[in-house]
């Protein structure tokens, strides 16, 4: 049987290493240059840095398992060891609580986008390859158009994985009268923010949600298990990289041109909170998030599989939005395409 997995982010990913594992071929199309999706990391010339999904809570039984095996296999590491939050405050230098959660905490060792890598080892990847359009020729198979030009190769299944307004616009535009639901997601956006510090911040605080803020997480990036070190100076002297997430309201307000004001406002944050001059801070990458995602008590679709065409749709927003939504996804998809049901 040969698959092809539209999107290599965390749900196309493991969908290809859960089908890879029955023996089936797959073939995975991602329009960017690497996998991982949303669980992105940024490598720039001082340092790395995961600029999207920051930690991997695992709150169901059969996903903690499953990352209890990952973490056998040394890929992921329980991380980190406390997290703090922040009820609503006027500033940063309020005493902070330490989360009880009923979740365990992990990250991906490395880098967040790692272990997609690995779940697509033993399948074909073809980066930088838009499809926009996919169509059934009859008793032949499926067949994609990539970057505006229909490929030869024909498929016996196809899975698209995108996120729900992606997956909607692919369907919709493909020539075939398969129609998803009218099922709408909100818009809104995230100012990610990384910065060097020239110095290591000397507290036991290495991630930190703040409720009413207008910096909604701080994370102590460089403090993740297995990432490279970072130094400042030939002598070896030690600094180190946060992670700043604006909160989304104040992210849609200052818009994809306000990168100047969001990187000022996490470095005054952080500077802040550990009480640091603010030209501490030596170096700094932004990325701007725009992203949809379930409205407030909005249900979750599932997946959709049509095993008479042998065509699936399913994403994080299947189940969620999250990386735990995402492997759902990937696991309900596998399990539909092998079975049949
Ligand atoms: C700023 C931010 C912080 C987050 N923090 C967390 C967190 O701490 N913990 C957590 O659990 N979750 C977090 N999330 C959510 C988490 O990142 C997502 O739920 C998860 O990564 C979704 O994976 P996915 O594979 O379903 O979708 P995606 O990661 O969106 O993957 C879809 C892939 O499809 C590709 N693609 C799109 N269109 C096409 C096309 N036409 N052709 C080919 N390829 C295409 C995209 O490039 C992408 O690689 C965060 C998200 C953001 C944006």
């Amino acid at each position: 049987m040969k698959v092809a997995v539209v999107g290599a982010g965390i749900s196309g990913c493991l969908l290809t290493h859960f089908l890879g594992s029955e023996g089936i071929d797959v073939s995975v199309f991602e329009k960017s240059r690497g996998c991982g999706g949303r669980a992105s990391t940024k490598q720039t010339d001082w340092g790395q840095c995961d600029i999207g999904a920051t930690i991997v809570p695992a709150k169901k039984a059969q996903f903690r398992d499953f990352m209890q095996g990952l973490s056998k296999q040394n890929i992921v590491t329980k991380w980190p060891e406390k997290i703090f939050v922040s009820q609503p405050i006027a500033n940063l230098q309020q005493p902070l609580e330490n989360l009880v959660g009923d979740r365990e905490y992990y990250v991906f060792n490395s880098k967040m986008n790692a272990p997609c890598r690995h779940w697509i080892k033993n399948a074909r990847l073809h980066t930088n390859s838009l499809i926009g359009q996919i169509r059934y020729l009859d008793d032949k198979g499926w067949q994609l158009n990539l970057n505006g030009v229909w490929q030869a190769e024909l498929f016996d299944k196809v899975v698209v994985t995108l996120p729900w307004p992606q997956s909607q616009a692919l369907i919709a535009q493909s020539e075939w009268p398969l129609e998803l639901p009218d099922y709408s997601q909100d818009w809104t956006s995230c100012w990610s923010i990384a910065l060097k510090l020239q110095q290591v911040v000397a507290s036991d605080i290495d991630l930190i949600y703040l409720k009413n803020h207008s910096i909604q997480t701080l994370v102590r990036d460089s403090g993740k298990p297995q990432r490279p070190s970072v130094f400042t100076s030939e002598a070896g002297e030690n600094s180190e990289i946060w992670v700043i997430q604006l909160a989304n309201k104040l992210s849609d307000d200052l818009g994809e041109q306000g990168k100047a004001k969001a990187i000022d406002i996490a470095t005054k944050g952080l500077c802040e909170l550990f009480d640091l001059p603010e030209n501490s801070v030596t170096n700094t990458h932004a990325h701007y998030w725009r992203y949809a995602r379930p409205s407030a008590g909005q249900k979750s679709l599932g997946i959709f599989s049509y095993h008479e065409y042998g065509i699936y749709v399913g994403g994080d927003w299947s189940f969620g939005a999250s990386i735990e939504s995402a492997y759902e996804a990937a696991l309900t998809l596998s399990q539909s395409i092998i079975t049949g049901e």
